[in-house]
């Protein structure tokens, strides 16, 4: 299998980090091939702008998803964006591993998806969801947390973090037809022992051993909308 692991932490000796070790680490002794986008180590730059196009439809007025369209057909998009592009067209699971950021992703990885997630490749029209690009493709996302999982959770002062993390998982990786699992959460992680740390990365290596079995989050169906995105009355 084809693996690629995105990270984005800018501290190579933090909890997170080790997460994504382990997750390199059990996927290439299982024989597998891992592809590595480390968001912070590779300096890669979030921001999305006219610099991505060297042949502009319009370089009077940046429309940047018709631009993301153009310059994949001609081959001519920013030469990063088309290494990360092949990169995650060649993957057939993908693992995203962040520490949460004001209840979402970093910037840099917020960067990563407004610039790879190319309009026309990934999604478009109605290629979304069950039609969507990117079908076939399996993701999991991890993610550390300051805050307690009760202070995460239905009922809980924040509310529960799937929710929270509602653009990550469905508004951008199920919307362009991935199949997306129940994300890891590791919580709280600064204020933990160290004993209790080692047990959430021995937790962490069961569930990649085990991914197959790890329920998928339901993501819209288009069977039950018309072609204007209307709900069928069923
Ligand atoms: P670290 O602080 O790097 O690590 C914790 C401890 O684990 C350290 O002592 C480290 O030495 C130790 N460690 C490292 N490797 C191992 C190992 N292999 N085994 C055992 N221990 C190890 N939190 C929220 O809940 N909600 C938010 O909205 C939120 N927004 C934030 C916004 C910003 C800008 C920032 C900076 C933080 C925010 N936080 C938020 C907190 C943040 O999510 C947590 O601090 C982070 O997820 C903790 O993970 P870490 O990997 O950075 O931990």
């Amino acid at each position: 299998m084809n693996v690629l692991i995105v990270h984005a932490h800018p501290e190579p000796k933090s909890f997170s980090s080790a997460l994504f070790r382990e997750a390199v680490h059990q996927y290439r002794r299982q024989g597998h091939t891992v592809q590595v986008s480390d968001l912070y180590s590779m300096n890669f730059n979030p921001v999305a702008s006219a610099a991505d196009f060297s042949t502009p439809i319009n370089s009077d007025y940046l429309n940047y998803a018709l631009e993301q369209r153009h310059a994949m057909s001609e081959g001519t998009i920013a030469p990063d964006i088309a290494q990360e592009v092949d990169k995650v067209i060649t993957a057939e699971l993908i693992l995203f591993n962040f520490p949460l950021y004001w209840f979402s992703v970093p910037a840099i990885l917020k960067g990563w998806i407004d610039r790879v997630f190319v309009s026309g490749k990934f999604y478009g029209g109605k290629r979304i969801y069950t039609q969507g690009g990117m079908l076939g493709k399996k993701v999991l996302v991890s993610v550390t947390t300051g805050g307690r999982s009760d202070m995460l959770d239905e009922g809980g002062i924040h509310g529960d973090l799937t929710g929270i993390l509602k653009p990550l998982l469905q508004g951008s990786l199920g919307y362009v037809g991935m199949e997306v699992y129940e994300p890891f959460y590791a919580f709280h992680v600064p204020y933990l022992k160290d004993e209790k740390r080692q047990r959430i990365l021995d937790d962490w290596g069961n569930v990649l051993t085990n991914l197959e079995q790890r329920p998928i989050l339901d993501m819209p169906d288009l069977e039950h909308f018309d072609d204007r995105f209307y709900p069928i009355q069923q």
